[in-house]
């Protein structure tokens, strides 16, 4: 029941995490308790509700669970700094008997006195937060409406200040111009591939997910402050590199900053119920209501932004694009060179990747199709790939997105009332924010895949395959396999069904 914290803020990070422990050992002593645990860690601050500090939960876990009852920290500030956190301390010193002592004498729960104290100190520390929020958002319209970066991390392509990150520009470039192909555009899943590198895009080079980068820089930036500074540095474990998600791709081509334009969230909206803001609706606006200009520049201009903005709002549109441009072969544009992993082209009576593969096309459209429909007879392929609207995981998408609109609506209930600060609205908002941008990026790519209701719904899929359009069967085989053709062996004659690969999509 001692609790520390390492602390890596500049102005505290003076006092060794052994001494910490040291004094806070002796201070058990004297009040002849046993320390039965020492709770250890290290985090940035105890004011970001953000940040996780798995012992301190583990520790309120154990206190739940009885495993102790008094508690010894160094000082307040580094046992908590938030006013919902100290209250509980408070609440179970006043009526369950939890005794709370810090070496620095700060907090003292075991009296009184002591009690009235943090009381009061709850309230100040309320009212400094609600204070120090809405300053950081005043600053932060501000600084839109002037035009520069916002704060926070980084999107792909920019550098906190703004600067473009060529690299990453020339993939921001091609994301929005694959998508917007007027022959055979790309959708989010498959871009989400390419980055990813389990498919090939000509022009799309795989890349580690743009949170994992930041990640990465943030931690070597600490480091290097702390060698400049000659402290040591207890390195954070990153989470690997996974990958691309559809809608961090659908955040990309949502996010106006890349048409240069100034965005801004207020703290607190109310307008529509509440209701998630759209990215447009974060575009400030002057007096006569022309987007303010970011003094970043543009990676992409105004009309590609606002095209790419269409086709995602017109559900009809997205649902058509991937099979809209007349095709007379079932894969060109979908089967793989076994070669360089490019999609084939049709030719004449086949595929052909120049200077790779040169197939004839009937037998390996006729081998796909039966390996398909034998696939679909199975229970697990529709499970996966069930789409109609009114289909239980459409229900539950739907259920699931009011649920987290519902949460950041009592969230905001709770702010105004008072019982939660602007930082857990913050969380919670941010977490519910980014949890519907999930599953609406899985409903949009259902939308985009709604061509194979009229398949799986029926009674034999295996048969409506087979009948279906040729563009709900190139749907049908994109959402379930990777075609690659090899190249025909030498000097063999006839189809040899070795020369087709078919790797079953797990994601
Ligand atoms: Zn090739």
């Amino acid at each position: 029941m001692i609790y520390l914290r390492i602390s890596l803020d500049r102005e505290m990070d003076g006092l060794a995490i052994e001494r910490q422990r040291e004094d806070c050992e002796r201070l058990a002593e004297r009040e002849g308790w046993t320390v039965v645990e020492t709770y250890v860690d290290q985090s940035k601050s105890a004011t970001d509700a953000t940040k996780s500090r798995p012992d301190y939960d583990r520790m309120v876990a154990d206190y739940q669970a009885g495993a102790f009852d008094a508690i010894v920290c160094w000082d307040l500030d580094r046992l908590t700094r938030q006013p919902r956190q100290m209250e509980d301390w408070v609440d179970a010193a006043r009526f369950r008997g939890l005794q709370l002592k810090s070496v620095s004498g700060d907090v003292d729960l075991t009296n009184e006195n002591g009690l009235l104290i943090a009381g009061i100190k709850i309230q100040v520390a309320r009212a400094e937060v609600v204070r120090k929020s809405k300053r950081q958002s005043r600053a932060q319209e501000q600084r839109a409406m002037m035009g520069r970066a916002p704060k926070g991390m980084r999107p792909l392509g920019y550098a906190t200040n703004g600067d473009v990150i060529e690299d990453e520009a020339v993939a921001v470039r091609a994301i929005f111009a694959l998508f917007t192909r007027p022959d055979h555009p790309e959708s989010l899943r498959s871009l989400a591939r390419a980055l990813s590198g389990t498919d090939t895009i000509e022009g799309l080079a795989p890349m580690p997910k743009h949170t994992h980068t930041v990640s990465v820089e943030r931690e070597t930036a600490r480091r290097l402050r702390a060698e400049e500074e000659n402290k040591t540095y207890q390195t954070h474990e990153l989470k690997p590199d996974g990958p691309w998600s559809p809608s961090t791709v659908l955040g990309i081509l949502r996010n106006p900053r890349y048409a240069g334009m100034s965005t801004y969230t207020p703290k607190t909206y109310q307008e529509n119920g509440n209701r998630r803001r759209s990215w447009r609706a974060q575009i400030l606006r002057d007096d006569v209501g022309e987007p303010v200009r970011g003094q970043w520049a543009p990676i992409v201009d105004d009309e590609t932004w606002w095209r790419v903005q269409e086709i995602l709002d017109d559900t009809e549109r997205v649902t058509n694009t991937s099979g809209s441009t007349r095709r007379k072969h079932l894969g060109s544009g979908l089967y793989r060179c076994g070669v360089c992993g490019r999609k084939v082209t049709g030719a004449p009576r086949g595929y052909r990747c120049a200077g790779h593969v040169m197939r004839t096309g009937s037998h390996i459209d006729e081998f796909v199709t039966e390996v398909i429909a034998a696939r679909l007879s199975r229970r697990d392929a529709l499970a996966r790939v069930s789409t109609a609207e009114d289909t239980p995981h459409a229900r539950a998408i739907s259920e699931a997105i009011s649920r987290e609109r519902a949460r950041m609506m009592r969230a905001q209930r709770d702010y105004d009332a008072e019982v939660i600060e602007g930082r857990d609205l913050k969380r919670i908002r941010d977490a519910g924010e980014s949890r519907i941008d999930e599953l609406e990026a899985e409903r949009l790519l259902r939308g985009r895949a709604g061509g194979l209701a009229p398949v799986l719904g029926t009674a034999d899929p295996a048969a409506a395959f087979r009948q279906a359009s040729l563009t709900t069967r190139r749907e049908v085989i994109d959402t379930l396999a990777k075609i690659t053709l090899l190249p025909q062996a030498r000097g063999r004659r006839g189809f040899d069904p070795h020369s087709v690969v078919i790797e079953w999509r797990t994601n």
